[in-house]
């Protein structure tokens, strides 16, 4: 068995995030359980990403659970450790906060990200982008769809270096995004211009 790796512990996150999300679902069409997208983003970091560092595979679990149901930093402190609680909260969107204003921080905070908190970055955008493709939220039109995948990518540029594997992953995303969604992605140099960019005027954060 590899060393860095202790099964016990990833089996108990596995289990504290299924009774976190139990009852949520995501918004695909057959409201698919919620729990089977942090299991897929580790999954993905895993298997893709060639990631067996047991801190990022169990904040990969847990990385939506203080976002999206009512655990605690405390919880997480005590069963997972200072380290994965550290990670979980530099990838976790503060939800007092407008949606868009939520949108252009994760865009602008990315550089600042450590490299755990960039590798869940890199697998929550790679499973959510399949899931737009595969299985989309029900009623999202063709725009809202480019749109994500456009949000999707300004992230992952900031990120890029981390990991090669999940980043020609995401990219590979990408390109078929384009071909079936039948748009051109924007460059970087003009993320000001996109609907979630801090309308002149507004101070910025
Ligand atoms: P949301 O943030 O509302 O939803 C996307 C998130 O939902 C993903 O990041 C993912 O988060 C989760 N998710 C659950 N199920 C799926 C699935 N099957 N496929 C992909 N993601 C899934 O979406 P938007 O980015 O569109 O919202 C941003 C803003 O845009 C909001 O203010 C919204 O109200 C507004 N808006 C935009 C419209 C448009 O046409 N562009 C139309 C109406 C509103 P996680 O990883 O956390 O699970
Ligand atoms: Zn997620």
């Amino acid at each position: 068995m590899n060393p860095s790796f202790n099964l016990d512990l990833i089996l108990d996150a596995t289990i504290f995030a299924v009774l976190k999300h139990h009852g949520l679902v995501r918004k695909d069409e057959n409201a698919s359980p919620y729990i089977t997208h942090p299991l897929a983003v580790a999954r993905e970091i895993y298997t893709t990403g060639q990631v067996n560092d047991q801190h990022i595979l169990i904040a990969a679990i847990l990385h939506d659970t203080i976002e999206d149901t009512p655990t605690t930093a405390d919880e997480i402190r005590s069963q997972f450790g200072e380290e994965v609680l550290a990670i979980v909260l530099e990838v976790t969107d503060d939800k007092s906060l407008e949606k868009q204003r939520r949108k252009w921080l994760q865009v602008i905070h990315a550089p600042q990200l450590s490299h755990p908190a960039r590798i869940i970055k890199l697998g929550d955008k790679i499973v959510n982008c399949r899931d737009i493709l595969n299985t989309p939220p029900k009623n999202w039109n063709l725009t809202r769809r480019q749109e994500y995948i456009q949000w999707a990518a300004d992230v992952i540029f900031q990120v890029r270096g981390a990991n090669t594997a999940l980043e020609n992953t995401f990219d590979s995303l990408l390109s078929e995004a384009e071909a079936s969604l039948n748009f051109h992605l924007r460059p970087f140099s003009s993320v000001h211009e996109r609907p979630y960019a801090p309308r002149e005027g507004k101070s910025s954060p």
